[in-house]
């Protein structure tokens, strides 16, 4: 018999009404004779308005009680779901992480799932029953409630997917699957069909908010294939599977963006062996993640600047912390920028392709839109510019490139 897993996000589930348009999804999933376990993620903006909550208590509130607080959305989300199922007749019941249980190290806030036990569960669905399980949660060796990083439930899906050996593991969300852009931002959005594990998670990594990045991972590892689809329509949506099983006619799949993006530029440090290492050791420790480096070339053989990005919320802390280690770094000047974001295009196709990069920089050229940094990785060019350029150069884009 097949057995399938069921996600649904927090749109799927985000009233009432919604919540029994999802129940009838399931019993229609479930008269074709499947195995069903089904995750859920909170109602939306409920895990966002306890997140509020806590701050209102303290900015830094305790790392153990926010995760016992926020994983209370998923309990509220379950247990409805559960009690829409039996209303319409089925066998079914919720689970929350700690009751099957869904077990984790004890990074709080964004644990791992190290194991899941599966006999209750799998006796219970053999046996006619559907599961409902709460997403986003687990339980620590320490005994206390963890979560899995914003956006968890999709890792829940993942790590259920593979213990319980399901057949597939269906996403199901507000859109029609993965799309070659954000539609809010850009009309001509097309659906992607299929998608390796590689560019999903450079996509949802630069900022494409259909699957949590670490959730993307999982599966790549696991090779747990995956469907995106939509609640509210029965179209295909994207499946995201092994790079073999794609043939590449694009060169590039999709465009992503990030906002919120800050820039600190060093003018004027020593050029010698030991200085980026000094600029990025106390940022580093400190817990920051720094995206983009350069550093150019010093025509004098003195002196260079290097300058990085990090996210906006964390350029107040950085440029601290730059101050306090002012001796050590040695620079001449310090700029910064807040208000910028980071563009990127993204395809296996580009391996094959040369000319890609040059593209990409003239059509952002012929908008007059200035390029602040480029990274690059195999499969995805990223580039830094004023933020409120970005829907100019996703649209852009998206059209040399020929996708829309
Ligand atoms: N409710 C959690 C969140 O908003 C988990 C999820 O929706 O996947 O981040
Ligand atoms: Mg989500």
């Amino acid at each position: 018999m097949k057995r399938l897993v069921l996600k649904f996000g927090g749109t799927s589930v985000g009233s009432i009404e919604k919540i029994k348009n999802v129940a009838n999804i399931i019993k229609e999933e479930f008269s074709k004779g499947r195995e069903i376990i089904v995750i859920v993620s909170a109602m939306s903006g409920v895990t966002n308005d306890l997140k509020k909550k806590s701050n209102l208590i303290s900015e830094n509130f305790d790392d153990k009680e926010l995760d016992v607080l926020l994983s209370s959305g998923e309990q509220v989300s379950c247990s409805l779901l559960a009690g829409a199922l039996i209303d319409l007749g089925l066998k079914a019941r919720s689970w929350l992480g700690w009751q099957i249980p869904i077990v984790t190290n004890i990074n709080y806030n964004s644990s791992q799932i190290l194991k899941i036990k599966t006999e209750e569960v799998s006796k219970f669905i053999s046996n006619q029953g559907v599961a409902v399980i709460a997403g986003f949660q687990g339980i620590s060796f320490e005994n206390r409630i963890t979560t899995l990083g914003r956006g968890g439930s999709d890792l829940s899906a993942v790590a259920l997917a593979k213990f319980f050996k399901a057949d597939s593991c269906e996403i199901f969300t507000d859109v029609d699957g993965v799309l070659t852009t954000d539609p809010s931002i850009n009309n001509k959005a097309k659906k992607i069909d299929k998608i390796s594990y590689e560019e999903m998670l450079e996509m949802a990594s630069l900022g494409a908010k259909v699957m949590q990045p670490s959730a993307v991972q999982a599966s790549m590892i696991d090779d747990i294939l995956i469907h995106v689809r939509s609640t509210f329509s029965k179209k295909p949506g994207t499946k995201i599977i092994s790079e073999n099983d794609i043939d590449y006619k694009k060169t590039v799949t999709g465009i992503a963006y990030s906002k919120n993006n800050a820039k600190i530029s060093l003018v004027g440090v020593v050029d010698k062996p030991g200085v980026a290492a000094d600029v990025f050791e106390p940022i580093g420790s400190n817990n920051i993640n720094i995206d983009m480096v350069i550093q150019n070339t010093s025509l004098d053989g003195k002196t260079a600047n290097i300058t990085f990005t990090i996210k906006q919320e964390e350029l107040k802390k950085t440029l601290n912390i730059i101050e306090k280690n002012k001796k050590k770094i040695n620079y001449q000047k310090i700029t910064h920028d807040g208000r910028l974001a980071k563009v990127s295009i993204i395809g296996a196709g580009m391996i094959t392709s040369p000319g890609v990069t040059h593209m990409m920089f003239r059509s952002l050229a012929n908008e007059k839109i200035n390029i602040l940094a480029i990274s690059t990785s195999e499969i995805k060019i990223s580039v830094l510019i004023e933020e409120n350029l970005t829907q100019r150069a996703v649209k852009v884009l998206h059209e040399a490139f020929g996708l829309n």
